[in-house]
């Protein structure tokens, strides 16, 4: 492995000034994999003071829309070009299976060409005419970066998740500080090295790894940055909030979940426990959108749940590596030890376990367990009510339509749910009155940059994705004038 031991700051590779560094541990052996920097707020300060200097005086913010979408695809074409080294190199740091991680990567390329897209339609979007009712006056409105941008995100989707912020401010014309998390830092680090190869001007993306407390805090409540652009657990969302209340900071949040399945007794079972494996073992459940709360109408409960525990006994566990692993080791320890004590909790809670828990027979090593199934899960049970975040499904039965949307909507989350019927009035019905950003009909966790993304209530504040993504990085100005 190559050494990951320096910043990316202002298009140069720098050792943290108080040197130091972290371990970065592949989750299927347990074993270091790379030794990465650690920032601290010295650091941090010359990422956003090199931010700064590139939004004040460099060219990016200068440069037409369609001139940084040029930027903006050779970046695109910089992740396709290394689509199955990237992948790889993120199930090791991650664990989720190639099939997975190429999904992903792909799925990034294809944000910076989306954005690129935006960014060549920007210049003619940017002004409108305002009609004024007074013929003295002419009002135009018009977009304008918003400044320097602090990105900070998880580990469930490492290169993906900087791709949704990275690629929608660099459309914008801001520049941006990148923290990823410290848990999968490598990819973002791969990403500097591909922008450089794309002549992005220096300073316009900074990518600075580290841990939360000595290199997030300092950047979130660094008082050079205009815009928080942050993805990750409510309490850290929260603590992201109250640094960016003190300078009045712009802040967008992409938290957590605890998304509810219905699925009504029309519907096709196998179709069912098709999506509902997709919806929570896809990248091992870690996954903010996860329906980890599925409400099954009675009449097909017994019968879904046993089709349900077949299939899931059925998983291929391994090294995301491996052909044919459909579930890899948790992403850490500390996640592993998170989940495994959930799974005691539920049970303790009075929930029904149909299957899994356990440490597969075959690995000795590394952050694996057998996907889990509770049935008959109390409404009021902790495990009902908190985000996992793991190969965790939790599913009540339900008798009619009304306890459905009552129950599903009976959460402090509101980021996604789905719904499933034959009858397609009704799903329609329900949809509308679901609490959530996200909701999907007959299918579960379809992703589309083209789309918006954001949670109601605890899930979070603002969108990403399509044009919703790129209003995240754009003030609004008004100019006047009286003739
Ligand atoms: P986390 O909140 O622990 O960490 C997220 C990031 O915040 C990391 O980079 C971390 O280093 C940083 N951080 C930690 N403490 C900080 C502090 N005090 N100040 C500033 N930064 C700090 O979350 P996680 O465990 O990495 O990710 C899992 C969570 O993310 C889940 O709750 C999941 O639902 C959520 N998530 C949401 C979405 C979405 O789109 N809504 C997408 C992916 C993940």
């Amino acid at each position: 492995m190559k050494s990951y031991e320096h910043l990316y700051i202002n298009g140069q590779w720098v050792a943290p000034i108080k040197g130091g560094t972290f371990e970065s541990v592949d989750p299927s052996n347990e074993k270091v994999l790379a030794k990465v920097a650690a920032a601290t707020s010295e650091d941090i300060d010359l990422a956003v003071k090199a931010a700064r200097k590139a939004f004040d005086e460099g060219p990016w913010p200068r440069m037409s829309g369609a001139q940084r979408a040029v930027v903006l695809r050779r970046i695109g074409k910089g992740i396709r070009d290394r689509l199955q080294e990237l992948a790889e190199v993120e199930v090791r740091d991650n664990g989720k299976p190639l099939p997975e991680a190429l999904w992903d990567l792909g799925d990034a390329a294809g944000c910076f060409e989306f954005y690129a897209g935006l960014a060549e339609k920007l210049d003619e979007n940017a002004e409108t005419t305002i009609a004024l009712s007074d013929d003295r006056f002419r009002s135009i409105a018009r977009k304008e970066p918003i400044g320097v941008a602090g990105a900070i995100i998880p580990w469930n989707f490492p290169m993906l998740m900087a791709a949704w912020k990275v690629a929608p401010a660099l459309a914008a014309g801001c520049t941006m500080v990148l923290k990823p998390s410290e848990l999968t830092p490598l990819t973002a680090l791969e990403l500097a090295d591909i922008t450089t190869a794309a002549d992005l001007p220096p300073g316009v993306l900074n990518v600075v790894t580290g841990l939360g407390k000595e290199a997030g805090a300092p950047l979130s409540e660094h008082p050079g940055i205009d815009k928080l652009a942050f993805t990750g657990s409510v309490p850290t969302g929260s603590r992201i909030m109250q640094a960016a209340a003190r300078d009045i900071k712009n802040v967008s949040l992409e938290l957590g979940g605890k998304s509810p399945f219905i699925v009504f007794d029309d519907s096709d079972i196998d179709a069912a426990v098709e999506w509902i494996m997709f919806g929570i073992f896809w990248n091992q459940g870690e996954v903010c959108s996860a329906t980890s709360r599925v409400l099954v109408q009675r009449g097909i409960y017994d019968r879904l749940l046993q089709r349900l525990e077949e299939e899931t006994r059925n998983i291929t566990i391994g090294n995301g590596l491996e052909e044919g692993v459909l579930l890899g080791p948790l992403v850490s320890q500390g996640q592993y030890e998170k989940v495994l004590e959930a799974v005691v909790r539920g049970k303790e809670e009075g929930a029904r376990l149909v299957t899994g828990g356990g440490r597969p027979s075959h690995l000795d090593k590394g952050y694996f367990m057998e996907p889990v199934v509770f049935a008959d899960v109390p409404e009021d049970s902790w495990v009902w009510q908190e985000e996992i975040f793991g190969p965790v499904v939790c599913i009540r039965p339900f008798d009619d339509e009304l306890e459905a949307v009552r129950s599903a909507n009976d959460s402090r989350f509101g980021l996604a749910a789905a719904v499933m019927s034959r009858d397609t009035e009704r799903c329609e019905r329900v949809a509308r009155a679901l609490r959530a950003g996200i909701v999907w009909i007959n299918c579960s966790q379809p992703t589309f940059t083209e789309a918006p993304w954001g949670g109601y209530k605890q899930s979070g504040i603002g969108r990403e994705l399509g044009e919703w993504g790129l209003n995240n990085y754009l003030e609004t100005k008004q100019i006047t004038r009286y003739d």
